[in-house]
């Protein structure tokens, strides 16, 4: 049996009963870092033999662990804070495990993503997990532009050193005006939950590098433009599209043409894209 346990993603008092019951339980307790959730384990007075399965040795771990689950231990997983697997090691392990008949039981509760869909009044309907971004640029807007028609609510993972880089990348690829939440430090003395803009967020948190720290989920408004018309409104992406092809004065004259934006305007944009 290999139990898949979520754990607190900040207020300690989030750790569900069942969860304590089964780490006390188990033969083994496979954690991202050991000594950060020994902490925790501490806490709850669990005292389980660990084993470490971080995301650079979960390859070489898992034969262990799954030596282990064939001798017929019972194992448990956790990650650093929240629900396993999800931007955290896991998915090997829990493949193979399933694939040897061994049985995969999950302990839910909670997960940043969904903390922060619950919170954010955004169409929960439908959404979508993107996890982190890409930290190189040219990568991150690459990946933007192909969620520009995505209708359903965008959720993003963010690193607090990377919030402004992404929220810039967004405005310029998504728009300014979209819609959009940014949680911060959920469950957590400094807890907060801005609705606003893009382009309003940018400027707030640009303004207020203290409010920039700690642990954050972006989430984004999906567009209310219906894919194939919108082509024609975003001057960012006529103008992206035309610089691929054309010299930059040519592509600024045209996408002016083609959207009604001011033709100086868009040949500012265009020379500051290509000094990216
Ligand atoms: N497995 C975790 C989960 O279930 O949410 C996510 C792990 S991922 C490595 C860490 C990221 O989750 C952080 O960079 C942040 O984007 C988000 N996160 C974790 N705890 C958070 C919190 N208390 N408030 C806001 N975001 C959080």
């Amino acid at each position: 049996m290999l139990y898949v346990v979520a754990t607190p993603i900040g207020n300690m008092q989030d750790m569900t009963l069942r969860a304590i019951e089964v780490l006390k339980s188990v033969d083994k307790i496979a954690a991202e870092d050991t000594r950060h959730s020994k902490t925790l384990l501490n806490h709850f007075m669990i005292n389980r033999p660990m084993i470490s399965l971080h995301e650079f040795n979960e390859r070489e771990c898992m034969d262990m662990l799954l030596e282990h689950l064939d001798k017929g231990e019972t194992l448990a997983l956790i990650c650093d804070a929240g629900t396993p697997l999800i931007s955290d090691p896991g998915y090997h392990l829990i493949k193979e495990a399933k694939a040897r008949g061994v049985k995969v039981v999950p302990i839910p509760g909670a997960c940043a993503a969904i903390a922060a869909l619950s919170v954010a009044g955004l169409p929960t309907d439908h959404f979508v997990f993107e996890g982190f971004l890409p930290a190189r640029q040219e990568a991150c807007r690459a990946r933007l532009k192909e969620l520009l028609y995505e209708t359903r609510t965008l959720i993003f993972y963010e690193a607090p050193h990377r919030l402004l880089d992404s929220l810039q990348a967004m405005v310029d690829v998504l728009g300014a005006d979209r819609v959009a939440v940014v949680a911060r430090e959920l469950t957590k003395i400094h807890e907060s939950v801005i609705y606003s803009t893009l382009g309003e967020l940018l400027e707030q948190y640009s303004a207020h590098p203290d409010k920039q720290r700690g642990e954050i989920v972006i989430l984004v408004h999906g567009t209310e433009q219906k894919s194939g018309e919108s082509i024609l409104i975003n001057p960012d992406h006529v103008l992206d599209v035309l610089l691929e092809e054309l010299p930059l004065k040519q592509a600024a004259a045209l996408a002016a043409k083609i959207t009604g934006e001011r033709k100086n305007a868009l040949y500012e944009k265009a020379l500051g894209k290509k000094g990216e």
